[in-house]
């Protein structure tokens, strides 16, 4: 895959891809003592439902008809390790939700396709669980998938299955459909429900709400991926009255792309943390293209041009173009990251 077109030809089977990775999550949800977490090397959680997931996907993107290269958060190397055995199990009947011929090797090389370096000119990002611990709290989390172009981010699809089309719903209700939202480089950004992906899109579009102290927020549900406090700081320096919304994974490009928020604020905790690709590439471009400016805390530009980390960005901030504006001045008039 290395462009546009060819995303367009194959956009329903790209689609339904994200769609049938959903449902496995939802199955794994659904199933009472099914999620259980598994730590990673670098402490964070991983569950059944993040493999199962990535090889559902990489399995369905290596059927197309068009070279694969993919950076995906998970690999198989636990998996494959004789002790195991159980979860690799586990691992596979998850998958043959979406997936029924599928046994443990083909699983294992499946999840092992996302073990590009993001060296290539062309690649897919996928994080098969953007918000694992959303996953797990049964709020929102992401199956986040995008394609990487000579360091621009050309498609990017989110499916956020408990992200409800009714927007009085609390972010820690469950939902019943779900919605996926994906958006082409220029091309604008589009939602269907993340159960029916071959339904007709509906165009997403910013809020256009002028007035910055009617701003509504939105940030991590964790302290350790963004300083919550100084969002507090931010938001009374500009003299807004609302509560931020905490929810997690990139469903908050979401929610600003779609209106239902103004504002996504990710205000680094700490000065070694380099943001991941497949955290942010899908729900920048959906935010983007509905209308929304993204930039780092300083305004620069989200660099995807030096591989699977955003080591020339510190942070994100996600919002409308007058409150992209009113809050890099207010990170200025603070001096909030003048260190
Ligand atoms: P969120 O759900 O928005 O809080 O973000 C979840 C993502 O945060 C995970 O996918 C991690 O890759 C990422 N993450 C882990 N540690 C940090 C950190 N110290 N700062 C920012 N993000 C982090
Ligand atoms: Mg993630």
């Amino acid at each position: 895959m290395k462009d546009i077109d060819e995303v367009t030809r194959h956009l329903p089977a790209i689609l339904d891809a994200v769609a049938e990775a959903c449902r496995v999550t939802r199955h794994v949800q659904g199933e009472p003592g099914r999620i259980e977490k598994h730590s990673k090397d670098d402490h964070s959680p991983v569950t059944i439902a993040d493999y199962a997931a990535q090889a559902v996907v990489a399995h369905r993107l290596a059927a197309l008809s068009a070279p694969m290269l993919m950076v995906g958060e998970e690999d198989a190397a636990t998996l494959r390790e004789p002790a195991s055995a159980a979860l690799r199990a586990a691992v596979t009947a998850a998958a043959r939700v979406a997936w029924p011929e599928a046994g443990d090797d083909a699983v294992l090389d499946a999840i092992d396709r996302g073990n590009h370096d993001a060296s290539a000119a062309a690649y897919w990002t996928l994080d098969p669980i953007d918000g694992t611990k959303g996953f797990l709290r049964g709020g929102q989390y992401a199956v986040s998938l995008a394609l990487i172009v000579e360091g621009e981010v050309v498609f990017g699809v989110l499916g956020c299955p408990n992200l409800s089309a009714d927007f009085g719903r609390a972010f820690d209700a469950r939902d019943d459909h779900g919605s996926l939202l994906y958006a082409l480089r220029g091309h604008g950004a589009f939602s269907v429900p993340a159960d029916a992906p071959a339904t007709r899109p509906s165009a997403v579009h910013t809020s256009a709400e002028p007035d910055v102290t009617r701003m509504r927020v939105c940030e991590s549900v964790e302290a350790a991926h963004s300083r919550l406090d100084d969002t507090a700081r931010i938001v009374a320096h500009l003299g807004a009255t609302g509560t931020p919304a905490r929810l997690d994974s990139q469903c908050k490009y979401a929610v600003v792309a779609r209106g239902q928020a103004d504002a996504y604020l990710r205000l680094p905790t700490r000065r070694d943390y380099v943001e991941k690709i497949w955290d942010h590439a899908a729900g920048k471009l959906v935010a983007e293209e509905a209308g929304a400016v993204v930039s780092d805390i300083h305004g620069r530009a989200l660099d995807f041009g030096h591989g699977a980390g955003l080591s020339a960005n510190r942070g994100v901030i996600c919002a409308t173009p007058a409150c992209h504006e009113a809050i890099l001045r207010a990170i200025e008039d603070l001096r909030l990251f003048a260190d």
